[in-house]
């Protein structure tokens, strides 16, 4: 017979063995979805073949840095593959998600994307941008917002997510915080994150139409202040600053001249009521020193997948902004650089009737979802989003019997019940809130919100 000493090391032993052989299982499987990427489709499927120090081998040589582990991915961009994934599993679902105008690039440009193609322009061009083009944007510049440019001062980069990525990645020393003001668009906290910032986020109030004030900005600056990002025409709140209230966030820039400005002014030809647009650099010289302003040719232009963006700002950060490029992606397509040449230097029409259009669909959008209980929606004058609050649906029950909570459980439930993709404020920095994109068919967007109403109906 054992003594009782001798069972219970065996017992002991055993134990720890089952511990660290479950351990090592747990691991393994959590890693798993790591190796799935590095791995071809078929030997995913034949991944059974690869054997257990096999596994082991590629986990190691392929773990992920920190800095990668760090980053999150785009939840719109989530959200749309979602509702793509379900739309191919023959799901009825109505996208209001996406964030992209549902015409078409005109003609005239799609043309002279064509014809550089033909007349064989497409070879590499310089790295931030062909000269031609950036005299165009100098022209632009100077003639729809007041502000002179040499060339020199002007990046060209894969659409302005890519500028606002050099400029973030240019000016930024760990510790360094970023003033974004919520509610924002996504990628520019994962970016300042990315950078090795600190994103310092300061809430706008509904009240305030969700911009940004001279007070709370002013309230958020220290020491550490490096740079505040401005949007406007705002993503996702339409919101849209007049020159008045540019001016209040300049007076109080200028007491800070270590702060730099990043302007992201992408929608802005897209703004719906009387008022002109104005961007900061047009407030006070001063200020436009040390501000990029960035725009692109994704929404005005509807020339999202031609994936071309740009920005004026002080020549010491084009440069190094333009060093960066030309280390990571080089020149954005030439092809499209001609296909912007083009957008810029003739007529614009036809933004005024995608105009007309936006209008209609917006006005239909909030008047409909004002009329939904427990939905209060702002009439936005810009971009293609409304920003409607859903904290008057906390505390319902749905048909089987869960309580809606927040933003993400009124979204999730409305996509389950009926099939219509939101996103949830909390995406954008600002819980209790969601976005709708109305840049979709006037009919289908009427379907979407008929199926919000009814399915909100069901709550008790
Ligand atoms: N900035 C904002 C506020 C946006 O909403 C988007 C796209 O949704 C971008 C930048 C990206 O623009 P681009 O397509 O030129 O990279």
């Amino acid at each position: 017979m054992l003594g009782k000493k001798v069972k219970s090391r065996i017992f002991f032993l055993v134990f720890s063995l089952v511990l660290f052989a479950s351990i090592i299982f747990v691991i393994l499987r959590s890693l798993e979805e790591n190796v799935v990427y590095f791995l071809s489709p078929t030997e995913i499927y034949d991944n059974e073949k690869i054997s257990f120090s096999q596994l082991f081998n590629i986990l190691m040589t392929v773990s992920l840095s920190d800095r990668i582990s760090r980053l999150q991915t785009s939840k719109t961009i989530e959200i749309s593959d979602l509702a793509r994934n379900l739309l191919s599993e023959g799901r009825n679902v109505i996208s209001l998600s996406q964030g992209e105008p549902d015409f078409e690039t005109p003609d005239h440009i799609k043309e002279a994307g064509i014809n550089a193609i033909k007349e064989g322009f497409t070879r590499y061009s310089n790295v931030d941008g062909m000269p031609l083009l950036k005299k165009a944007i100098c022209k632009k510049f100077l003639n729809e917002n007041n502000l002179k440019y040499e060339v020199s001062e002007i990046s060209v980069g894969n659409g302005c997510k890519q500028i606002i990525f050099n400029a973030l990645m240019s000016i930024i020393n760990p510790g360094d915080e970023v003033i974004i003001p919520a509610p924002y668009w996504g990628s520019y906290k994962e970016m300042v994150n990315f950078a090795e910032g600190i994103p310092k986020i300061v809430n706008c109030s509904f009240s305030d139409d969700f911009k940004l004030t001279a007070k709370t900005l002013e309230s958020a600056i220290n020491e550490s202040t490096r740079c505040l990002i401005i949007n406007n025409p705002t993503n996702p709140s339409g919101s849209v600053y007049s020159l008045e209230e540019l001016k209040s966030i300049s007076d109080i820039l200028i007491k800070h001249p270590k702060i730099l400005i990043i302007t992201d002014d992408i929608y802005e030809y897209l703004i719906y009521s009387k008022n002109k647009f104005h961007t900061i650099a047009e407030t006070n010289v001063n200020i436009k020193m040390r501000t990029l302003t960035c725009n692109g040719m994704s929404k005005g232009f509807c020339m999202t997948g031609w994936r071309l963006g740009y920005a004026g700002g002080p020549k010491h950060l084009i440069d190094a902004m333009s060093k960066l490029q030309s280390q990571s992606t080089s020149n954005a397509s030439t092809i499209s650089q001609y296909a912007a040449l083009e957008a810029l230097n003739a007529k614009r029409d036809f933004i005024n009737e995608q105009k007309k259009s936006y209008i209609k669909r917006r006005n239909l959008t909030v008047s409909f979802l004002n009329k939904i209980d427990g939905i209060t929606c702002n009439n936005p004058e810009g971009t293609f989003y409304v920003f409607p609050s859903c904290d008057g649906l906390y505390g319902k029950k749905t048909p089987d019997g869960k309580i809606l909570q927040n933003d993400i459980d009124v979204c999730k439930y409305i996509l389950e019940t009926a099939e219509v993709t939101l996103v949830p404020g909390t995406a954008f920095g600002m819980i209790n809130f969601f976005r709708i994109c109305y840049a979709i068919d006037e009919k289908i967007l009427l379907e979407a919100l008929k199926r919000i109403l009814t399915v909100i109906n069901k709550l008790k």
